[in-house]
C-alpha cells in the first residue's frame, strides 16, 4: 500500500493478553465475550501491530510493541507471545536492520507501545533499540510518564524511555504538528495525557494510526471505551470528533491491538458509528479514497 511518497507496512511485533473487562469498560461481558473470547484468566488476545513507512529518504516506525526486556513473571501475567513474530524479524524480512530506522513515533509510553524502544545492553542498562533514530513523544505525555499517577504507574516503566533522553535521541512535540511531509500528529488526552495518533495523508488517501483511542475494531462503537482510560468522557468526545471526520473523508483506520482487523473504514449510523471495509492485511495497491459506504 502506498500513500504519497511512502510505502506502508504493518509489522506484527507479537501478541499479549489483557483483562477483557478492563478492555471494554462498562460493556457487559455477555456482549464482549462473543466478539473477544476470554481465556481462563479472563484475558483476551491482542496484537501489538506497528506501522512502518518507507519513503522520502526515511524509515519511519510508529510504536514498537512490548520489546524484550521483561521478566518471566511479566510475560506470564500478560501472556506475551513472541515465539514467531517480533518487530526485529518483521524488519529483517524487509531487509532492514535497527540502524536503518530514522524516525520512531511513540504514540504514548505505556509498555505495550514503547517497550521495544529500548533493549538491554547488559543487565540493568537499557539503550535505544534504534541507534540512529529520532524518537518523537508529546511533551505532556513525557511529563505524565516521569511522574505517573498511581492508577497509571504500572504501565510506565522508566527503562523503556529514560535511555532515549540520556542518549540525546528524544524530540518533544507540542500538539498537532506535521513532522515529516504528509505525517502529522493528532493529540488526544482521554486514554492518557498527550497520546499522539499519527495521520499519514497525501490529500487523497488518509491513514490514521489509531493507537489506544481505537485499540480494536470493537472500540469504534462509542460506548466501548477501555476502563484503563484516565478520562472516559474525554475519550468519548475525542472518538466522536475523529470518527465524524474519518467517516466523511473515507480515512483508513489502522488498528494496533485488534487480533485480526488491520485496517477498516467507518460509517455513521443513526446514533453511533460502525466499521466497514475490514481488512486483515494491507492491500498491495492504494485503495480508492472514497468507496461508497453501502
Ligand atoms: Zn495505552
Amino acid at each position: 500500500m502506498r500513500i504519497g511518497p511512502y510505502t506502508v507496512y504493518a509489522l506484527q511485533a507479537g501478541w499479549f493478553r489483557l483483562d477483557g473487562g478492563a478492555m471494554f469498560g462498562v460493556v457487559p461481558r455477555v456482549l464482549w465475550e462473543r466478539r473477544a473470547p476470554p481465556d481462563e484468566r479472563n484475558r483476551i488476545l491482542l496484537g501489538t501491530r506497528c506501522l512502518l513507512l518507507i519513503g522520502n529518504g526515511h524509515v519511519v516506525l510508529v510504536d514498537v510493541g512490548i520489546g524484550t526486556k521483561y521478566s518471566e513473571k511479566f510475560a506470564d501475567m500478560y501472556a506475551i507471545d513472541q515465539r514467531e513474530q517480533t518487530l526485529e524479524r518483521g524488519l529483517e524480512a524487509l531487509g532492514l536492520r535497527p540502524e536503518d530506522v530514522t524516525d520512531v513515533f511513540l504514540t504514548h509510553l505505556h509498555f505495550d507501545h514503547a517497550g521495544g524502544a529500548t533493549r538491554w545492553a547488559e543487565a540493568g542498562r537499557a539503550v535505544p533499540t534504534f541507534p540512529r533514530a529520532t524518537y518523537y513523544v508529546q511533551r505532556s505525555q513525557w511529563e505524565a510518564a516521569i511522574a505517573p499517577n498511581p492508577r497509571e504507574r504500572a504501565s510506565f516503566l522508566p527503562e523503556n524511555f529514560l535511555p532515549l533522553l540520556e542518549h540525546g535521541q528524544l524530540e518533544f512535540l507540542d500538539g498537532n504538528v506535521e513532522v515529516l511531509p504528509g505525517i502529522a500528529t493528532r493529540v488526544v488526552n482521554g486514554h492518557t495525557r498527550g497520546q499522539q495518533l499519527l495521520k499519514v495523508s497525501d490529500g487523497n488517501h488518509t491513514l490514521l494510526y489509531a493507537a489506544d483511542l481505537l485499540p480494536t475494531v470493537h472500540h469504534i462503537g462509542l460506548p466501548w471505551i477501555m476502563a484503563y482510560d484516565m478520562c472516559a468522557q474525554t475519550t468519548m468526545e475525542e472518538k466522536t470528533l475523529l470518527l465524524e471526520q474519518a467517516a466523511e473523508e473515507g480515512w483508513w483506520l489502522f488498528l494496533e491491538h485488534d487480533p485480526e482487523v488491520v485496517l477498516c473504514r467507518v460509517r455513521k449510523t443513526e446514533r453511533d458509528f460502525e466499521a466497514i471495509d475490514r481488512l486483515t492485511a494491507l492491500p498491495p495497491q492504494s485503495p480508492s479514497p472514497h468507496s461508497q459506504a453501502s
